[in-house]
């Protein structure tokens, strides 16, 4: 048996998936022609309540395309130190766009204290860069940022004249885990993007689609990243192929996040009070466990020998999925539990 929990991005799509595929409408989408592409852009621009969105191919071009719409050469954007769009995005903005970043400190929540924030927001004077954009993440590390942190975070930044964008690759996650009892997710969702002039939203993690991802915004913002995508070698023909598995997740694989986040409680539930492993956070998908000094590496391998896949060596994260089951998930445990010598 086979337990990839790497990441959610492992998914293969489903059969349904790919006959969604198969039968898409298709045109050329650098002509605006493709159909599918138009109907996705559509809709995520309704459930993220922007005037508009963009198909891209990947988060990483969604963002850039993002803060190089928010932000020109010489300017500079907010962000957290361990922020996708700071660390894990080979420094992109600055290297394309010539807009350089200031990160700063997060809490274990991903938080950077507002008055870190105001702080770093510099004064108009030659001296500095021009601060423009703050960007904020979630999920982050599987945590759901609360509503009083969002809108007190986006709140400043629009005080100061700053604009805001949300990074938000596990923002249906979010949604899911943070709905009231009775609200929709794809309501939940809303608010949350409510909060922000700019959204980014990922159909390849937890929603189960092979690629893409989409930037929202408004109709003015959004025409200057579709020069910035064509620029960056995502203007993409016949994309439709990839919309279709993204329309099809968006409208089949947002409320069963629900059951991934189910499997993540049990994982965590399974190895907790084993000696030798601290669980952090199981909020949503993702689980992160600090391994006892030294015996990080032997359990990896001995994890990899009985066909479990995570990443890390001392701090390791599981992350479930849709083609993740309780079966995986039970078996997971069971060898973590057989290394430390702990009944099943
Ligand atoms: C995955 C991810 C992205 C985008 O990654 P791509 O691999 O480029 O699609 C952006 N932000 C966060 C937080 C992510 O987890």
């Amino acid at each position: 048996m086979l337990v990839d929990l790497r990441s959610d991005t492992v998914t293969r799509p489903t059969a349904a998936m790919r006959e969604a595929m198969m039968s898409a409408s298709l045109g050329d989408d650098v002509f605006g022609d493709d159909p599918t592409v138009n109907a996705l852009q559509q809709r995520v621009a309704a459930l993220t309540g922007k005037e508009a969105a963009l198909f891209m191919p990947s988060g990483t071009q969604s963002n850039l395309c993002g803060i190089l719409a928010h932000c020109g050469r010489g300017d500079e954007y907010i962000v957290g130190q361990l922020a996708h769009t700071y660390r894990f995005e080979g420094g992109g903005a600055a290297v394309f766009g010539s807009v350089q970043p200031q990160p700063l400190a997060q809490d274990a929540q991903g938080q950077m204290q507002l008055s870190d924030i105001a702080e770093a927001i510099k004064p108009d004077d030659p001296h500095f860069a021009r601060t423009r954009l703050l960007c904020l993440e979630n999920t982050w590390n599987g945590h759901v940022m609360s509503d009083a942190y969002l809108s007190a975070a986006t709140q400043l930044a629009r005080d100061r004249g700053l604009s805001t964008h949300l990074d938000g690759a596990r923002v249906f996650n979010a949604a899911v885990a943070s709905a009231a009892p009775g609200q929709g997710a794809l309501d939940r969702l809303r608010e949350m993007a409510d909060f922000f002039d700019s959204v980014s939203v990922c159909f390849s993690k937890g929603l189960g689609a092979p690629m893409g991802s989409a930037l929202c915004g408004s109709a003015e913002l959004i025409a200057r990243a579709r020069r910035i995508r064509k620029m960056a070698g995502g203007g993409l023909r016949q994309a439709g192929l990839m919309a279709a598995c993204a329309l099809y997740a968006l409208e089949h694989h947002v409320t069963r996040l629900a059951e991934d986040h189910a499997l993540a409680q049990r994982l965590a539930q399974g190895l907790r009070g084993l000696p030798g492993l601290t669980l952090r956070s199981a909020q949503t998908n993702i689980v992160f466990i600090d391994v006892a000094e030294g015996c990080g590496p032997d359990l990896v391998a001995h994890l990899k020998k009985e066909g479990v896949l995570v990443t890390g060596m001392v701090g390791l994260r599981w992350v479930t999925h849709l083609d993740v089951d309780e079966q995986g998930v039970d078996h997971a445990i069971a060898v973590v539990r057989r290394f430390f010598g702990a009944s099943p």
